[in-house]
């Protein structure tokens, strides 16, 4: 799994950093830092996240895993 997060549509609501800790932290108040590979064991975490980004920011490509 890969993730991306448009930062010119995230408004740092840090709802990601609540619901996946590991995959995304804010780092300062408008700074961001995320795991653009998280490990496959966060999938629910990293999914639950991007849909609860209110500006539908986060991007995520399931194209390198095993169904
Ligand atoms: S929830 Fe969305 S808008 Fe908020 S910090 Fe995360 S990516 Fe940015």
């Amino acid at each position: 799994m890969r993730i991306a997060v448009d930062l010119n549509r995230c408004q740092f609501y840090a709802q990601c950093c609540f619901l996946a800790p590991e995959a995304f932290r804010l780092e300062a108040e408008q700074v961001l830092a995320y795991h653009t590979q998280p490990d496959d064991a966060l999938r629910e975490q990293v999914v639950r996240a991007a849909a609860a980004c209110p500006t539908r920011a986060i991007l995520i490509d399931y194209r390198d895993m095993t169904p």
